[in-house]
């Protein structure tokens, strides 16, 4: 069987209010910001939840295809009406009209719960009449029935063992139409329909209709009062049982005493009104000495009605209603039907199911009251989250009902903590962003300084009148000038005009071996090779090899000892190196010869001279 309650998380809104309304918390909240979870064994059917949310996510198990397959089978069926219609089914002008309706449906007997609220009635008088020093609780809302069994079920016992009207009917329907009729239910709550699941027998309910599932027959089937003629309820007709959706209906029912200085009872409505009798049930009955009757609503707007509010509006119906009913109320008759269904047993046991949770440690209470920011002392609260107090708040996060953020106050303080958190985070990301920005355009500058350097590099190199070459550990060229290309030959000329600059091209293959084993050793041993005269042939090349970076890049200037200026400027070059070597001893000798030495360098210097215009003419 489909559980009363369903929470359709597609729907949720994650409001909670569903959390805050159920009066025994059987709605949990493990995740902030998650979907509450219904525990069904805690739930008592109260339907606060399905009345709270208004996107409809919670919603109470259907009954309506069971109905309809009732309605298909052919079965005698009667229905049983609650007293309540008249405030729901004000849109229908006679209640004779709205019989024949639900005759429509299939129908064979239509009866008043009304008449079970009197017999009730009458049956609870005798029962406080016949005092044996133990104090009642009315069982005739399911209810209080389901909370007292699972919440104090210390005081199963004092639950008053007899059935609520809805079972007494359908045990007096099938009195008087035969044990296989079967019955419908028809009422404003929906903890009826798990009460009719717990009962079997004579006092069996079938299907249990609310008022919303009835309109949604009547559309299905298309019954409108406007082409159906009045019908009556079928016997046994009820008295003041049709008040019964009042505060004190039931009492009026069976005429009891209602003086507030001599009544044995006291009468009580609502879910705060029920948690805190009952509450005060266990706790001082003692001194109490009065019967409870307790109901969770008023049978005006429960979770199975489709209008809300105007209360007195909804009283002012039900009353009138009652009015209308009795004008025609044969009470001999009645009370010959009365006398005669007190005979049948309207008994019943109740089962302890005891969902009550632990109460945590002083100090584990105490530590969640730190961390929602209360003390002991100012944990009354604010009650919006639904419980009495700070202190039964924590109990229930200790229990894992609940969770902190459902407290105003700490949600408030951690969206403050979060607010800084995320402020901070921005004021760090807005520097972050100025930095990066700045470094962007120092590295653009960077970047142009590097273009420019690499251009006017490049644009010497090409000036230079040696040939120029850089290459990596593996001797392939990373640089090279023209002048290193023409050196060369026609072959690199070639290779360069397809791989302008020989980047990438072996070195192997361009230069021969001897070369090679120079520019090889300056990698491998980081020394520099200064102008090594090396004949390629018929050519003659001057080679100087460095290393730039240790073990990476070499660079090497090679000139052709063949081209015209590289002969001037060797021979001025290698003549000065001569001179300067000789020098001292060309001034000895001077010294030794006096004049004659003078000349002789003085020609020297003349042939010096000359080179040097040779190469500025050039
Ligand atoms: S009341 Fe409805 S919408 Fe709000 S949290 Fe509960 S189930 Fe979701
Ligand atoms: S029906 Fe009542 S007890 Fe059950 S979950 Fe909803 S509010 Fe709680």
């Amino acid at each position: 069987m489909e559980p009363l309650i369903n929470l359709d998380p597609g729907k949720c809104i994650r409001c909670y209010a569903c959390v805050r309304s159920c009066p025994v918390k059987a709605i949990r909240l493990q995740i902030a910001g998650g979907y509450p979870e219904v525990n069904n064994d805690r739930c008592i059917g109260c339907g606060e939840c399905v009345l709270v949310c208004h996107p409809g996510a919670i919603q109470y198990r259907s009954s309506i295809d069971d109905a309809k397959a009732l309605f298909a089978s052919g079965e005698k069926i009667a229905a049983i009406l609650s007293p309540s219609i008249s405030s729901e089914f004000d849109d229908i002008s006679d209640h004779r009209k709205f019989v024949t309706m639900i005759k429509a449906l299939g129908v064979s007997y239509v009866n008043e719960e009304s008449f079970a609220v009197d017999l009730m009635a009458y049956r609870y008088l005798s029962l406080l009449n016949d005092f044996k020093g133990r104090y009642y609780i009315t069982s005739i809302d399911p209810i209080v029935v389901n909370y007292v069994e699972k919440y104090h079920p210390n005081l199963v016992g004092n639950l008053a063992p007899l059935i609520s009207p809805m079972l007494a009917m359908a045990k007096v329907v099938r009195t008087v139409y035969g044990k296989d009729v079967k019955v419908i239910y028809i009422g404003p709550e929906i903890a009826s329909k798990n009460e009719a699941l717990r009962i079997e027998g004579d006092a069996k309910v079938d299907v249990v209709l609310t008022f919303k599932e009835l309109r949604q027959l009547f559309a299905d089937y298309n019954i409108d009062e406007s082409n159906l003629e009045f019908s009556d309820f079928d016997s046994p007709l009820s008295y003041k049982g049709s008040l019964y959706p009042l505060r004190n209906g039931f009492a009026q029912a069976a005429d009891m005493d209602e003086n507030l200085l001599s009544a044995s009872m006291v009468i009580v409505e609502g879910k705060k009104n029920m948690v805190d009798a009952v509450r005060e049930f266990d706790e001082k009955i003692k001194t109490i000495q009065r019967h409870f009757c307790i109901t969770f609503g008023n049978g005006l707007e429960g979770p199975g009605t489709t209008k809300r509010g105007n209360r007195w509006y909804k009283e002012h119906q039900v009353i009138k209603y009652a009015n209308k009913r009795l004008q025609n109320f044969f009470r001999v008759e009645w009370y010959d039907d009365l006398q005669r269904f007190l005979e049948l047993d309207l008994s019943r046991s109740f089962v302890i199911n005891d969902q009550r949770l632990p109460v945590p440690t002083a100090d584990k209470i105490k530590k969640i009251l730190a961390d929602l920011g209360k003390s002991e002392e100012d944990a009354l609260g604010c009650l919006e989250c639904g419980y009495e107090s700070c202190r039964d708040f924590a109990i229930d996060i200790a229990n894992g009902l609940t969770i902190p953020e459902l407290c105003i106050s700490y949600a408030m303080k951690n969206t403050q903590a979060y607010e800084q958190s995320i402020h901070d985070l921005n004021e760090k990301l807005a520097q972050t962003r100025k930095s990066l920005k700045e470094s962007e355009q120092k590295t653009i500058v960077e970047k142009e300084t590097a273009v420019q350097a690499s251009e006017l590099t490049n644009a010497m190199l090409e000036k230079l009148r040696s040939g120029v070459v850089i290459v990596d550990h593996v001797l392939k060229i990373v640089k090279a000038n023209a002048t290193f290309t023409s050196i060369l030959g026609d072959e690199a000329e070639q290779i360069n005009e397809v791989i302008p600059g020989l980047v990438g091209a072996d070195l192997n293959r361009l230069l021969p071996a001897n070369v090679i084993t120079l520019f090889s050793y300056v990698l491998t041993e980081n020394e520099t090779i200064e102008n090594r005269d090396i004949r390629i042939g018929d050519n003659l090349i001057n080679v100087s090899i460095f290393p730039i970076v240790k073990g990476k890049v070499a660079g090497g200037i090679i000139r052709d000892m063949r081209a015209p200026e590289v002969q001037r400027a060797e021979v001025i070059f290698r003549i000065t190196d001569v001179i300067d070597r000789n020098l001292e001893m060309v001034q000895k000798i001077g010294f030794l010869l006096g004049e004659g030495a003078t000349d002789i360098e003085r020609m020297l210097n003349s042939i010096i001279e000359f080179y040097k215009g040779e190469i500025k003419k050039k």
